[in-house]
């Protein structure tokens, strides 16, 4: 496994008595302190653990880099089943692993976690965002990725259709219907969008095949014939296997690390389907806590925020055709962009 992708800090955390085991990457500081979610899955093995949360927290770097954010990239694993092997007790524990990094790494929800999670990690530090409404917080981040990653598939459209932005009769296959994915399934049914679900758990499909979506297996969603597939589960779903059999014109969804590799950006060019980079149409959730930091939050400023997702979509766009590249590859030079002027400027100062 390549260990090195620039990361400032790697911590591996183990707590003896909650049995937590978690890792903490920070991977650039540059635009501010690495901000990024606390993700708790069972892993095959804990190499397969380092290499999630260090493409992770590599990709939150691009991501509030491109949202334009005073942030940098960072991101926490949780090893265990988020079902059956949460307690109280590890996120306490994870809150004093956190505080240690003294605010080079600023943590919220992901996959897996909750705002009760956030609720204990905050009992031991300051450095978590997502807190609920009440306590000051912006909450759960889903509602503002979701409404993003809408705003992006609206933005796709209006690439691939020469401006036509609109929902009605579109057909999208959405993979995940956990906090982002099943939001995002029924806004695209409520705008008139024909919408096919899948998720491995059926108690997750049921609610919105009642509100009227179709149901495809989990193993076959990615092979729908589609205009939108909308990638809402866990990463690596644009690989050699799933590449060949897809059959959609616009990848969009909310999911991380949807490419399995570099090389699958150019592969989706060369197939003709339009990818909306993952980094740039999920970042609703921390352009909302970009406004939790500013404070004090207000709801409705932050969703105006995110709908500039569609903008940043359309100047990726812009930028791939002008210059023949990848979306994929058009947008991690936006970010980088971004992250090197500062580096200059600071350099400079
Ligand atoms: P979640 O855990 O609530 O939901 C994930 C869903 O995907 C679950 O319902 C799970 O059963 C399902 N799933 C897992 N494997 C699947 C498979 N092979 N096929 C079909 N369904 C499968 O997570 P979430 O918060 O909704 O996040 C979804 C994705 O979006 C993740 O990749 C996450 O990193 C990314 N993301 C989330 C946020 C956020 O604000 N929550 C922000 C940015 C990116």
């Amino acid at each position: 496994m390549r260990l090195f992708h620039e990361h400032e800090q790697v911590a591996i955390c183990h707590d003896r008595d909650s049995g937590l085991r978690a890792i903490i990457a920070v991977h650039d500081t540059t635009l501010g302190p690495g901000l990024g979610g606390i993700r708790m899955w069972t892993y095959p093995s804990d190499d397969a653990a380092l290499l999630d949360v260090l493409r992770l927290s590599e990709g939150m770097t691009y991501k509030n880099s491109l949202a334009g954010l005073p942030l940098g990239g960072g991101k926490t694993v949780v090893v265990g089943d988020p079902r059956t092997d949460k307690t109280p007790a590890k996120f306490v524990a994870l809150g004093g692993f956190i505080d240690r990094l003294n605010g080079s790494y600023l943590a919220a929800e992901d996959v897996g976690t909750t705002t009760d999670d956030a609720e204990l990690v905050a009992t031991r530090t300051k450095h978590i965002t997502g807190l609920p409404v009440a306590r000051g917080g912006s909450g759960d981040p889903s509602p503002m990725t979701a409404w993003g990653v809408v705003c992006g598939i609206r933005a796709a459209l209006a690439e691939s259709r020469r401006g036509d932005a609109g929902l009605e009769g579109v057909h999208v296959a959405v993979q995940g219907l956990g906090h982002v994915g099943a939001d995002v399934a029924r806004h695209l049914l409520e705008a008139g969008a024909r919408v096919t679900v899948a998720d491995i758990y059926a108690d997750r499909v049921q609610p919105l095949a009642e509100l009227g979506a179709a149901e495809a297996q989990p193993d076959a969603v990615h092979a729908v014939e589609c205009d939108v597939f909308s990638p809402c589960a866990l990463g690596a779903v644009v690989n050699g296997t799933t590449l060949p059999e897809m059959r959609c014109r616009i990848i969009a969804g909310a999911a991380n690390n949807q490419l399995a590799d570099e090389t699958m950006g150019d592969e989706l060019q060369a197939r003709g389907i339009l990818y909306a980079p993952d980094f740039a149409i999920n970042a609703g959730g921390v352009i909302n806590i970009g406004e939790e930091l500013q404070g004090p939050y207000d709801a409705e400023r932050a969703q105006r925020s995110v709908e500039r997702i569609g903008d940043t979509l359309a100047a990726v766009f812009e930028r791939a055709r002008e210059t023949g590249v990848s979306t994929h590859t058009a947008a991690l030079a936006m970010a980088r962009e971004r992250i090197d002027a500062a580096r200059s400027a600071s350099a400079n100062r």
